[in-house]
């Protein structure tokens, strides 16, 4: 075959057979991500490379891929690769926006319920025999609908959340850098500083991208300014939140809960601050955001289209850069 790609983990098949109809694969078998030095190896010799988060791609990777036309990530965010650099040597980028909106949405909607109503907490604690009788105080929580929920980076994933919140009765606010008329119109959404976002919101949910404006944009300031019932959710990128300052945040009691699926480093070490953050004030999940069978098929299929463009010079269906 004319072309051939590096694919660093297996994929649904419907990805990988529309793949090999164009380019012969070299598919990582591993279940854990290539070493950088496999994944240098294996690019010198592509004319493309489909990756994950969890694949770092730099200049320095690509500096013996003269053949390599095209990264394709399969996800929305992008901050694993230097896309400056990829273009420097003419590479392209890929990535899927839209079609993980709804499932990533979802997610964010559940640890919202999840942390306001000690889902998990209970469940653990029936199980640990603690349900002794219907008690008027134990396991009481605080209520979703009628509450007011702020959406840090509203775009397709915050809109989405946003459209949840209405069924719920809640009051949305944002913060943007511009504004989104369409949750403005649709939903009464109301764009705000980050001040006011933080002093009214009884949760405030992160999907922004990670970008160097956006990392560790919460720290010990920010939470104290949110109110001390508010409930952090973070379903965009862990370094967005100084996770340290989180932990210390949760343990003072500086606001109620988090419910967190992103870390800033991946996967979290049992032994982070924020994993001894007892368990009535944080729900986590292990980056499952856009983790339904349908969504994730769905998003390798559409990485496998960028990538096949790619490799032939055709406009990629959904690029970067
Ligand atoms: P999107 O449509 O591009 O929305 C991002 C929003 O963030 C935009 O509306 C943007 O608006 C805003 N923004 C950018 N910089 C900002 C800043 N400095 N301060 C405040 N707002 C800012 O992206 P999306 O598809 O919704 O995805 C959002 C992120 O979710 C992705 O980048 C990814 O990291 C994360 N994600 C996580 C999972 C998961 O599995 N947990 C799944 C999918 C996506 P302005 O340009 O007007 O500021």
């Amino acid at each position: 075959m004319q072309y051939r790609v590096f694919v660093s983990r297996r994929l649904p098949q419907e990805a990988l057979d529309i793949i090999s109809a164009v380019a012969e694969i070299d598919l990582w078998e591993g279940d854990a991500p290539p070493p950088r030095d496999v994944i240098a190896e294996k690019i010198a010799a592509a004319d493309g490379m489909l990756c994950l988060l969890t694949d770092r791609i730099d200049g320095p990777l690509m500096d013996g891929a003269s053949r390599l036309k095209v990264v394709s990530q399969m996800a929305v965010g992008y901050d694993n690769i230097d896309v400056p650099a990829c273009t420097q040597r003419g590479v392209k980028v890929g990535n899927t926006p839209g079609v993980l909106t709804e499932t990533t949405a979802d997610l964010a909607f559940a640890l919202i319920l999840a942390t306001a109503r000690r889902v998990v907490q209970a469940d653990n604690e029936l199980r640990g025999g603690e349900w002794k009788t219907w008690s008027p105080l134990q396991w009481t929580g605080t209520d979703v609908h009628g509450a007011t929920l702020g959406i840090v980076g509203l775009g397709r994933i915050g809109y989405e959340v946003a459209r949840r919140a209405r069924g719920f009765d809640m009051k949305v606010l944002y913060c943007n850098r511009s504004a989104h008329e369409g949750a403005e119109n649709d939903f009464g959404a109301v764009k705000v500083s980050m001040e006011e976002l933080l002093a009214q919101s009884d949760f405030v949910s992160l999907h922004c991208p990670l970008t160097t404006e956006t990392r560790h944009l919460f720290g010990t300031e920010q939470f104290k300014q949110m109110k001390p019932s508010a409930i952090l959710i973070n379903t965009a990128r862990g370094p967005i939140v100084n996770q340290i300052e989180l932990a210390q945040a949760l343990q003072d009691g500086v606001i109620a809960a988090a419910g967190i699926d992103v870390f800033e480093a991946e996967p979290v070490p049992l032994n982070d601050p924020l994993l001894q953050v007892p368990a009535d004030r944080i729900v986590v999940l292990p980056h499952i955001g856009s983790a339904s069978v349908k969504t994730r098929t769905r998003m390798a299929v559409l990485a496998a289209g960028n990538l096949v463009a790619g490799i032939q010079g055709l406009p990629l269906p959904h690029p970067v850069n």
